[in-house]
């Protein structure tokens, strides 16, 4: 007990910090300010509380949780983080492999650490009801929760083919709570026209997203809630990496090689933020790893430009890696990686050479989650599964060089509803798409005309 009083003052006893960190005062290279989408759409969407705005704006470094969002964390954090002993003796070499686990909350995933906050903020600025849009199901799940948490009405717009092929998070949603339908729905404008268009249509993230957003806009009493990709949810999950700083110096340990997956970047970025913080005040630091899917290669292949943050193309422009936003990734498992973009803090990191990132194909990935459950007792999300992998490689790598280094990664979520994916991955029916020069440059000439940026002096 006790062993280390470093950082205590944003500790409580329960060891849960009380304080996000905001990486963006810390950033090398100020982000790019949003700006107006060509044609319409312009400044921060107006459906998003004051409290989260001020936050995307902050430039103080440390960040106050609200205090009931602190006790809806202590539900499920400090979350653990363990030493993979087991998996290091498979894998052989001398590293030595952190995993810390955020799949055990009700929602299965890291991203009930920012729908808490997000939950919470709508309710201060008078929201009665959130609506959203969910693939999958683990931003919808994440969402049902922390409006049960704050006593908000949940309304979810699930893509179609996920709501008939992938029934338990719609089912889990159902038991929070929340209202789910298969989107399109003959309801909205934007369902109506995607029915006419094609009455059969399975839906799609953006379709979900329009009608989500028509939704909102249509009573006062209800507000649409973005997922993973805006900065404060970056802010948000930064209790991933401050417990984990912590935690991983209990063990008496310094991490060498951090890595997670990229989706939108929030995991990646709430984990590897507070362990770049020293580094970007002229220190020491790790090296950061941002682990995609070679099916949605954004930072690996994609380009830094300006781009709408979703493909019904409402939102004002963000600058950022991007595989454009018209990129309809192959249908792979790991649906949370399936994002045409990236946060504008990870990309803000990864163009000034502070990050690093690579891509997977899904076997390789879906093969070392098959060796992590076998090995460590969890069944890792497919998406988790792609930090997994990386840390795998790195192992064997340093076992080659001769080199001991710690590794630590971010076991965002568990697989207990993706069994589908290993279930193919077993039978060997499971593909590898990637994504080919043509497809890649298809999908980048629907860029939008990139706009005039003044330089900002400083
Ligand atoms: C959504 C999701 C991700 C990716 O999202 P980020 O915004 O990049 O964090 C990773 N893992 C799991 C389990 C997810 O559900």
């Amino acid at each position: 007990m006790g062993r280390r009083h470093r950082c205590r003052r944003s500790l409580t006893m329960t060891g849960i910090p009380t304080t996000w960190y905001n990486i963006i005062p810390d950033l090398p290279e100020p982000i790019a300010p949003d700006q107006p989408a060509p044609g319409g759409g312009g400044g921060l969407n107006p459906q998003i509380p004051t409290g989260l705005v001020r936050q995307e704006l902050s430039r103080a470094s440390e960040i106050a949780i609200p205090a009931e969002v602190l006790e809806h964390y202590r539900a499920f954090r400090p979350t653990p983080l363990r030493r993979a002993e087991r998996l290091e003796r498979e894998v052989g070499g001398g590293a030595r492999i952190y995993y810390k686990y955020e799949g055990g909350n009700v929602s299965g995933s890291h991203k009930l650490n920012s729908a808490l906050a997000q939950a919470y903020y709508y309710k201060q600025a008078g929201a009665k009801r959130l609506v959203t849009a969910t693939g999958a199901g683990q931003w919808g799940t994440a969402l049902a929760a922390a409006c049960r948490a704050f006593g908000l009405e949940c309304h979810v717009y699930m893509v179609g083919n996920s709501y008939r092929a992938k029934p338990y998070r719609r089912v889990v949603m159902e038991m929070l709570g929340a209202t789910v339908v298969p989107s399109p729905t003959p309801d909205t404008a934007a369902g109506h026209e995607a029915l006419a268009a094609d009455p059969a249509t399975g839906g799609s993230l953006a379709i979900a997203m329009a009608e989500a957003l028509e939704d909102a806009r249509r009573d006062s009493g209800s507000r649409f809630a973005t997922g993973s990709g805006e900065s404060y949810s970056l802010l948000h999950q930064t209790v991933i990496g401050l417990e984990a700083q912590e935690q991983i110096a209990a063990f008496g340990e310094t991490p060498d090689v951090v890595v997670a997956s990229l989706g939108a970047g929030s995991n990646f970025g709430g984990l590897a933020g507070p362990f770049l913080r020293d580094r970007l005040r002229g220190g020491e630091g790790p090296r950061c790893i941002a682990v995609e899917p070679d099916a949605c290669p954004k930072l690996t292949r994609g380009v830094y430009r300006y781009d709408y943050t979703d493909s019904s193309r409402s939102t004002p422009l963000q600058k950022m890696y991007t595989l454009g936003h018209a990129f309809s990734p192959a249908a792979i498992h790991a649906g949370g990686l399936r994002y045409h973009g990236t946060a504008k803090i990870v990309s803000s990191l990864y163009s000034t050479g502070t990050i690093e990132s690579v891509a997977y194909g899904q076997n390789e990935v879906l093969a070392s989650g098959l060796r992590f459950a076998r090995a460590e007792g969890i069944i890792p999300a497919p998406e988790s599964a792609h930090a997994v992998h990386a840390a795998i490689v790195e192992a064997r790598k340093a076992a080659d060089a001769g080199t001991e280094p710690v590794i630590l990664l971010c076991l965002s979520g568990h697989g207990q509803y993706d069994l589908a994916a290993y279930d193919a991955h077993l039978q060997g029916t499971l593909e590898d798409s990637g994504l080919s020069e043509e497809e890649l440059a298809l999908s980048l000439s629907s860029l939008p005309e990139q706009p005039e940026v003044a330089v900002r002096v400083h």
